[in-house]
């Protein structure tokens, strides 16, 4: 097996760099099998071995061993990726995908001058969508502009990127409420068997904030102190475009923000959104080379679970609500790929008392992956399409996900309800029925 791995000719020089070593060891565990072809979204739709994650490998090789600045051919292929990791799963070799395109993104960013048009409207999504007050505001401006959305589609260069964003503001925009700020939410009966902190998150805190509302009266019902800490976004939107000083600021604030609280004592970090997640499980070999932030970040990166993982370890009530509720469970790419975390939310919904059905393909990406639906429209609406057809075709009451860039997506393209996991769990257990499920009113009636 090992003379059939990529053969790479890095010089002692450019193995100096942390990033470029690290890099060069994932290359070098690629034996070009082309198993990964199979399940890479936008290999199936593209028909490119160049949007398929071997060939992006090899254009990605080429770039970092030849030293030079990212070419429009590698930056086409390469923005393509939805980061989705579907790859990773299917690997047999065990190649590190995330690491090595992260890696690619970050050089393309400092290497490559995209298009005036592409530059701003990167900037301007880097500025926006991690911090809450300007993404309400952004949502309100995009809401009067929806009915000019013909008008901006022709601008030349963004135009239809700029729709995609219409397209995403909410009809109507949730209140802002207690999950959006800092503070501690103590169990109920007083006496706290766990603690933990819960990431409020940026985009989600403004679009769903009822799924972290869900999840603190869960875990309080079940004995755990809530701290909300005062940290921001996570980084992972600006991760993923590559935008490395952005992301680090803002996951060294989270870190700071959650290292004094683990000084109090913290079981976990929760997360409410697996996107986030995996990229706070990633903190550790994101600072690896930091001294300041290497210990600290690892620490993080130990004690951070996807809220489902966590539920899973508790003793959770028996459901107070009887529900023949048939839930789809659209497991988000970050969650079953990103994070390996496939049978917990399953599992949890069906000791809650609900029918739960596996989506076919239910390994492909919806299309969502962070800012792709709008820097990808035309892919993200295929992959839209294609996912709600899958969801459509099993007839479910509700689809159920752990993610809120799944949620937004898919919910733009059906009308069957979409909540996260955590509210099933937290109606089953004695919280207020979703507010999403008013439209299946009849049937909830005939099952409670
Ligand atoms: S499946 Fe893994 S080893 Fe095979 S080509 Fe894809 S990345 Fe390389
Ligand atoms: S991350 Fe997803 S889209 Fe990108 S190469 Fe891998 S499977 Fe394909």
């Amino acid at each position: 097996m090992q003379d059939q791995t990529v053969q790479t000719n890095f010089s002692l020089a450019q193995l100096a760099d942390p990033a470029m070593a690290a890099s060069e060891k994932i290359l070098r565990t690629c034996v070009h099998c082309g198993f990964c072809t199979a399940t890479c979204p936008t290999y199936l739709l593209l028909g490119d071995e160049l949007d398929s994650p071997r060939g992006r490998i090899y254009l990605i090789k080429d770039m970092l061993e030849g030293g030079k600045p990212a070419s429009p051919e590698v930056v086409r292929h390469v923005d393509r990726c939805l980061s989705c990791l579907s790859c990773m799963t299917t690997c047999p070799s065990g190649v590190h995908y995330m690491h090595l395109v992260d890696h690619a993104r970050a050089h393309i960013e400092k290497t490559y001058p995209r298009p005036a048009g592409d530059r701003l409207l990167r900037a301007v999504l880097a500025m926006v969508l991690p911090y809450p007050a300007r993404f309400r505001l952004a949502l309100r401006a995009a809401k009067l502009g929806q009915p000019f959305k013909g008008l901006v589609a022709r601008l030349p260069q963004v135009g239809n990127r700029l729709a995609a964003m219409l397209d995403l503001a909410p009809a109507a925009m949730p209140a802002p409420n207690r999950t959006n700020r800092p503070g501690t939410f103590p169990p109920q009966g007083g006496r706290a068997a766990k603690r933990v902190a819960l990431l409020r998150g940026c985009a989600q805190s403004v679009l769903r904030p009822d799924f972290n509302e869900a999840a603190i009266r869960l875990l309080n019902r079940h004995g755990v102190e809530v701290v909300h800490a005062q940290e921001g976004c996570c980084g992972a939107l600006t991760h993923h475009m590559g935008k490395e000083h952005s992301s680090h600021a803002h996951a060294k604030q989270a870190i700071d923000a959650w290292d004094a609280e683990i000084a109090r004592g913290l079981d976990a970090i929760l997360v409410t959104a697996s996107g986030c997640g995996t990229t706070i499980k990633d903190y550790g070999f994101m600072f690896r080379d930091d001294p300041a932030y290497a210990e600290k970040a690892a620490r993080v990166s130990a004690l951070a679970k996807d809220v489902t993982e966590f539920a899973a370890t508790l003793p959770l009530m028996a459901p107070v609500v009887e529900s023949d509720l048939v839930v789809a469970y659209h497991s988000a790419c970050s969650m079953q790929h990103g994070q390996g975390i496939r049978t917990e939310p399953k599992a949890l919904l069906t000791r809650a008392g609900f029918t739960v059905k596996e989506v076919p393909e239910g390994h492909i990406c919806c299309g969502s992956a962070g800012t792709y639906n709008i820097l990808q429209p035309e892919i993200a609406e295929k992959l839209r399409a294609r996912k709600v057809g899958n969801i459509e075709r099993i007839r479910p009451d509700v689809i159920a996900t752990g993610n809120i860039g799944c949620a937004t997506q898919i919910g733009k393209g059906t009308a069957i309800p979409i909540v996260h996991t955590v509210e099933l769990l937290d109606w089953a257990t004695g919280g207020p029925k979703p507010a999403a499920l008013e439209a299946v009113r009849p049937r909830l009636a005939a099952a409670e």
